[in-house]
C-alpha cells in the first residue's frame, strides 16, 4: 500500500504535479523508523529546462500586476496553510522525523507567517521622489526576475516559504529544489499557494542532489539565488552565481555563542540553553552550541541543566507527548556521532546522554559535554545535532573575545539580568542575530542572517524585501538640455 506521504510526482511545474521516472530515484526514509515512505525522482535536464523557461516566462506579466493583488493571493496562501496545519505537520515530521509536537507549532505556521507578512507588504513597495530643483528623480522598486531557491533539510515547509514568499511578493518567479533528504513538504506549498490563485509557473519545486542545484545556479537566466545550507556549499554556490553577477542570499551554518553570567536567572539560562541545543534535536542552525558559563554558577548551571534533559522524551515523532525526535538521516547521525567520541577522546566531561538511543530509528540521547576548552573539535566546527558543549569563563572582557573567535557569525545570545551588561556586550559580538535573556527566536518580522562566514544578505522582515527587489533611478528634467557642442 502507498504510504501517505508520497507525493503525486517529484516536480511542481506550471502550475500541476510533474513526474519523469528517468532522474535518478531518492529514496524519502523515515527518520523514527528506518523506512522508506516515498520515492521521488532527482530532475533530468528537461524537468530543469520546463522549470527555468516556464518560471521565465510566467514573471513578467506577474511584476505587471499590482502588489495588493500579488499580496492577497499569498494571505490566501496563509490561511491554507493554516486551515491544514495539522496534516501539513504530520507530513513534515514524516520528512524531518522532528516530533509532531515541535512541527505543529513550527513550520506550517512560520510559513503561513511569511506568506501573510509578505502578502501584506507586497501592496506599499514603492520608489521615492527626490526633488532637484525644477528637476526630480523618481525611483522604481523592481523585481530581480526569475530566482532560485535551495533549502536544507532542517525545515523543509519554513525554508520554501521564507524564500518564495519575499519572492513573490517583490514579483520575482521562483524555482525552489529541497535538500534530497527532505522532497516533500516544498511541493505541499507549490500546491496550495496554486490553489490560491497563484499563476501557473510562477513557483515552481524541482528534486535533485547537488548537481540539479548547480544546474540551477548556473542557469543564465537565472537573475538571483538564495540558498539555505552548509558554509562549504555555500561557498560554492556563491562562487557560482558570482561568475553569472547574479544577487544571492546565503544562510549558512553557525557555531554561536550562548554566554551565561553569574547574575543569570539560572533556570531561563537552562531553558535557553535548551532551545537553543536541543529543540529539533540540535539541527538548527542558529543553535547555541558554544555554551559559555562564568564560573560562580557553572556547577549549579549543570546541575539544572542535567536534570531537565533528563524530561527529554524520546519516541514516535507522530505522538504528540514526544518531545526529542531522531536526526534526520542515518547518515547525519553518524557524523554527529562521530563528533560525540571526538569529545570524549578530546577530554571534554560528559554530563548527560553521550550514545544512540536504544531504539528503532536514527536517535542520539541529548548530551551535553563540560569542562569544553576553545580548541576541542566539538567547540570549533558545527555539529548539527543534539551535542551541547559547556565551557568555562571569569569575565566579559575574556567571554567575547573567546565568543568572537571562530569563522562563523550567525547568532549569539546572552543571559544576564544586568541590562546595560547586556546591551553593552551584545554590541560587541559579531553575529547577525542576537538573544539577551531568549534563544532562537525567529518571528518573520525580525532580520534574520549571519556575518562572517555565515552568511550574505538577511531573510524575513523588511530587509528581505531589499534582497529580492532592485531599484530602477529616473532623473527628470523639466527644461533644455545643455550640451557643449
Ligand atoms: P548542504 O549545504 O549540504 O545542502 C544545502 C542545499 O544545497 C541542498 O539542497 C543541497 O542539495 C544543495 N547543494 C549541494 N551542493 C550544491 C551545489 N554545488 N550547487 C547547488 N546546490 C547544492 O546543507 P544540508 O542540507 O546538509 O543542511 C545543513 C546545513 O544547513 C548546516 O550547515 C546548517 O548550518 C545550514 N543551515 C543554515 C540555516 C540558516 O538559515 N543559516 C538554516 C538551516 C540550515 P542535496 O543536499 O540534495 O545534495
Amino acid at each position: 500500500m502507498t504510504h501517505p506521504a508520497q507525493p503525486k510526482a517529484s516536480h511542481f511545474i506550471n502550475g500541476e504535479y510533474v513526474e519523469d521516472t528517468a532522474g535518478t530515484p531518492i529514496p524519502v526514509i523515515y527518520a523514527a523508523t528506518g523506512e522508506q515512505i516515498a520515492t521521488v525522482y532527482a530532475a533530468t535536464p528537461a524537468i530543469v529546462e520546463q522549470a527555468l523557461s516556464t518560471a521565465k516566462e510566467a514573471q513578467k506579466a506577474w511584476a505587471k500586476m499590482t502588489g495588493t493583488e500579488r499580496g492577497r493571493i499569498l494571505r490566501r496562501a496563509a490561511d491554507i496553510m493554516r486551515e491544514r496545519n495539522h496534516e501539513l505537520s504530520v507530513l513534515e515530521t514524516y520528512d524531518t522525523g522532528k516530533p509532531l509536537q515541535e512541527t505543529l507549532v513550527a513550520d506550517a505556521t512560520s510559513g503561513a507567517d511569511a506568506l501573510e507578512y509578505f502578502g501584506g507588504l507586497a501592496g506599499s513597495l514603492t520608489g521615492e521622489h527626490i526633488p532637484m530643483g525644477e528637476d526630480w528623480v523618481y525611483t522604481v522598486r523592481e523585481a530581480l526576475g526569475l530566482c532560485v531557491g535551495i533549502g536544507a533539510w532542517n525545515y523543509p515547509t519554513q525554508i520554501a516559504c521564507w524564500k518564495g514568499a519575499p519572492a513573490l511578493a517583490c514579483g520575482n518567479s521562483m524555482v525552489f529544489k529541497p535538500s534530497e533528504t527532505t522532497p516533500l513538504c516544498a511541493l505541499k506549498v507549490a500546491e496550495i499557494l496554486h490553489e490560491a490563485g497563484l499563476p501557473a509557473g510562477l513557483y515552481n519545486v524541482v528534486q535533485g542532489m547537488g548537481e540539479v542545484g548547480s544546474a540551477l545556479v548556473t542557469d543564465p537566466r537565472v537573475d538571483k539565488v538564495s540558498l539555505t545550507g552548509s558554509v562549504p556549499t555555500g561557498k560554492k554556490v556563491y562562487a557560482a552565481a558570482a561568475a553569472g553577477m547574479k544577487h544571492v542570499t546565503m544562510e549558512l551554518g553557525g557555531k554561536s555563542p550562548l554566554i551565561i553570567f553569574d547574575d543569570a536567572d539560572i533556570d531561563n539560562a537552562v531553558g535557553g540553553a535548551i532551545n537553543g541545543n536541543f529543540y529539533s534535536s540540535g539541527q538548527v542552525c542558529s543553535n547555541g552550541t558554544r555554551v559559555f558559563v562564568q564560573k560562580g554558577i557553572k556547577e549549579k548551571f549543570l546541575a539544572r541543566l542535567a536534570e531537565r534533559t533528563g524530561n527529554a522524551v524520546l519516541g514516535d515523532p507522530q505522538d504528540e507527548a514526544t518531545n526529542f525526535g531522531p536526526m534526520v538521516s542515518e547518515n547525519q547521525m553518524n557524523i554527529v556521532l562521530g563528533y560525540i567520541e571526538k569529545g570524549k577522546a578530546e577530554g571534554a566531561r560528559l554530563i548527560c546522554g553521550g550514545k544512540r538511543a536504544d531504539m528503532p530509528g536514527f536517535y542520539i540521547e541529548p548530551t551535553v559535554f563540560a569542562d569544553v576548552t576553545d580548541d576541542m573539535t566539538i567547540a570549533r566546527e558545527e555539529i548539527f545535532g543534539p551535542v551541547m558543549s559547556v565551557l568555562d569563563f571569569d569575565t566579559e572582557e575574556e567571554v567575547i573575545a573567546r565568543a568572537n573567535d571562530t569563522e562563523y557569525g550567525l547568532s549569539a545570545g546572552v543571559f544576564t539580568n544586568d541590562f546595560t551588561r547586556a546591551h553593552r556586550v551584545i554590541g560587541q559580538l559579531e553575529a547577525g542575530s542576537c538573544f539577551i535573556n531568549s534563544y532562537n527566536d525567529a518571528p518573520v518580522e525580525a532580520p534574520f542572517g549571519g556575518v562572517k562566514a555565515s552568511g550574505v544578505g538577511r531573510e524575513n522582515s523588511k530587509e528581505a524585501i531589499k534582497h529580492f527587489s532592485q531599484v530602477k533611478s529616473v532623473y527628470v528634467r523639466m527644461g533644455d538640455v545643455e550640451a557643449a557642442f
